[in-house]
């Protein structure tokens, strides 16, 4: 199995839509912890990748996420604006001039990805971020590389391992972004941004897996 383009195009929509659907799950969630924002956030952000759309779809897929990077930077302010930008930006790098995507390269995207996201945000793992559940979800996909597994096999265990690592954020004490001005009472609740990534994750094996 390999990913196409069109692949690509759809991964992106999936995300747009289950990014609008839980708008207000993701904002409830950044209420409890942060400013309330990281619904709209996300949604706004994606929301204006799709109105980029006919712009890129005919491109290459390092091309398309090289935009939909730019597009999130230049309408997400915040925290995960930039954050999801990199992370756009960096799959983008890693995938330049491909029309598909086999395992090794959709790994080899996203765990530069990941380096971008820690690049920038300096999180490590535990310190409660988007970055607990995109790590173990990395650590999945290199794991099914090494192991020779099916690609679609593949994608639904990194989104297990995404969403087992959003759920490990509940306990965590938040020591980056602006849930670590709780301190302590941060913990409890699960990280917005984790739950962002999970679904994102998720979408991808959603679309591309069945
Ligand atoms: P803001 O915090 O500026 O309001 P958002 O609400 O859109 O931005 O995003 C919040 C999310 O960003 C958090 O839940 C967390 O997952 C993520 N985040 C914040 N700071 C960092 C960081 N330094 N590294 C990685 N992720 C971070
Ligand atoms: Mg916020």
């Amino acid at each position: 199995m390999t990913v196409s383009r069109d692949d690509t195009i759809a991964w992106i929509k999936a995300c747009a839509e289950v990014l609008a659907e839980n708008k207000d799950y993701l904002t409830q969630l950044d209420a409890a912890i942060g400013d309330a924002d990281h619904g709209a956030n996300m949604d706004r952000g994606f929301k204006a990748v799709i109105t980029k759309m006919p712009e890129f779809s005919d491109k290459d897929i390092g091309t398309i996420f090289k935009t939909v990077g730019m597009t999130l930077i230049s309408t997400v302010g915040g925290a995960g604006g930039p954050l999801y930008g990199t992370l756009f930006l960096q799959a983008g790098t890693k995938s330049a001039g491909k029309m598909e995507l086999n395992l090794e390269d959709w790994a080899a995207a996203m765990e530069a990805a990941l380096g971008g996201v820690v690049m920038r945000g300096k999180a490590e793992l535990g310190d409660k971020t988007m970055v607990d559940a995109l790590t173990p979800a990395i650590n999945s996909l290199k794991q099914s590389v090494g192991d020779n597994r099916a690609m679609n096999e593949a994608l639904r265990l990194s989104a297990e391992a995404a969403r087992q690592g959003m759920q490990g954020t509940i306990p965590l004490v938040a020591r980056k972004g602006r849930a670590s001005y709780l301190g302590e009472r941060s913990a409890g609740h699960q990280d917005p941004g984790a739950t962002s990534s999970y679904l994102i994750l998720k979408a991808a094996a959603d679309t591309w897996a069945n």
